[in-house]
């Protein structure tokens, strides 16, 4: 009896131990580590030293290889148009569900290469956005541009410099709000998403080519993208990408489809209107729409999933300070015809009082 049990329990022991190393030859770093062990088993260090210098090889090699990790098992890249593809982020918070992919990340394969719009919130989102990048083209990624100073747009963008893109573009007034934040954005979104997806980011802000107003980028083969700032409205400096030849609009975030427009303290909602006129009137309506956030669309679907709703957000708030009312019922503006839109219980109200702010000159 004593005996089978003293064999049971060492059974159990050799089966942890069996699992325990097959689970170790799986992981690269474990089995990094251990090779590294071995190799310095001839020296005489500290193991402080060795872990040390372990480190720094890692991070040196991170940096040649942009990221080092797994594929994020991220949506499929949808084919928007010719050559042009868009993944679809999630329509709500950024969270460690989603990895922080709550944006549109896209792709458009050119002649002499790959126009990446947006950086990916982390370097992980980066990479995993190549490797689809990978499957559908061989040609090298040679520019990418960010629509905004957010985590999403620009937070990946140390990855596309470590992998050896040259060209990356942002207007000058988001490139300068993300360099002065950089510290607080990265902690922002390493705490919210993943401190391991985004701890390797970097600020590169000056690595970037700005613009003011609009910029051209000569793409080959005859085709040119136009990155343009049509004005403030979501974030204070927002670039769009229009490519003629291809009839295709990236709105960044001037453009929601599906999910509601969300206003944050530093959002303009009656510059954005404005800004979204301009857009409108510079871009011809049978073009294909890559909004900022949701599904591609058409013109038409962005107008009214964006557009439409501020300008009656606008109205129905007017309406409620023009009778004298207060920020309560500013809050109460009927918007039960946009219940289903995805975020709409966070956002609604938030933005109608956002709204009551901005023509009273209350306090946000
Ligand atoms: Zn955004």
């Amino acid at each position: 009896m004593k005996k089978s049990l003293l064999m049971l329990a060492l059974s159990s022991v050799f089966a942890a131990s069996a699992v325990s190393a097959s689970t170790a030859n799986e992981d690269p770093y474990v089995a990094g580590f251990e090779a590294y062990a071995k190799e310095l088993g001839s020296y005489s260090v500290t193991l402080e030293e060795s872990v040390e210098t372990y480190a720094k090889d890692v991070s040196q090699t991170e940096k040649k290889a942009g990221y080092i990790g797994k594929v994020l098992p991220i949506p499929q890249a949808q084919e928007v148009t010719d050559g042009v593809y868009t993944v679809v982020g999630s329509m709500i918070w950024h969270n460690p569900a989603n990895f922080g992919l709550n944006n549109n990340l896209s792709f458009i394969v050119f002649e002499n290469g790959v126009f990446v719009f947006n950086a990916g919130a982390n370097p992980a989102l980066a990479y995993s956005l190549h490797q689809q990048i990978k499957q559908v083209t061989n040609k090298p990624v040679k520019w990418v541009a960010v629509e905004n100073n957010q985590g999403h747009a620009y937070l990946g963008a140390s990855y596309w410099v470590d992998v050896g893109v040259r060209n990356l573009y942002s207007s000058s007034m988001a490139n300068q709000q993300f360099n002065d934040a950089f510290d607080f954005i990265k902690d922002e979104w390493g705490t919210r998403v993943s401190k391991a997806l985004t701890n390797s980011a970097r600020n590169v802000s000056d690595k970037f080519t700005t613009f003011d107003g609009e910029m051209q980028v000569d793409v080959g083969g005859g085709e040119v993208v136009i990155l343009k700032d049509f004005g403030p409205g979501h974030t204070p400096a927002s670039t769009s990408m229009y490519i003629p030849s291809r009839k295709v609009l990236l709105t960044g975030d001037l453009g929601f489809n599906e999910r509601m427009p969300v206003f944050f303290n530093y959002t303009d909602s009656f510059a954005w209107e404005g800004s979204y006129k301009n857009m409108m009137e510079n871009i011809p309506a049978d073009t294909f729409v890559i909004p900022g956030h949701g599904t591609p669309a058409d013109m038409a679907t962005i107008k009214r999933q964006t557009y439409d709703y501020l300008v009656y957000l606008h109205q129905a708030v007017q309406k409620v300070v023009d009778a004298g009312g207060n920020g309560e019922e500013a809050e109460q503006v009927d918007q039960s015809m946009y219940k289903d839109r995805p975020v709409f219980d966070q956002a609604a109200k938030n933005n109608a009082r956002h709204v009551y702010n901005e023509i009273t000159g209350g306090d946000f």
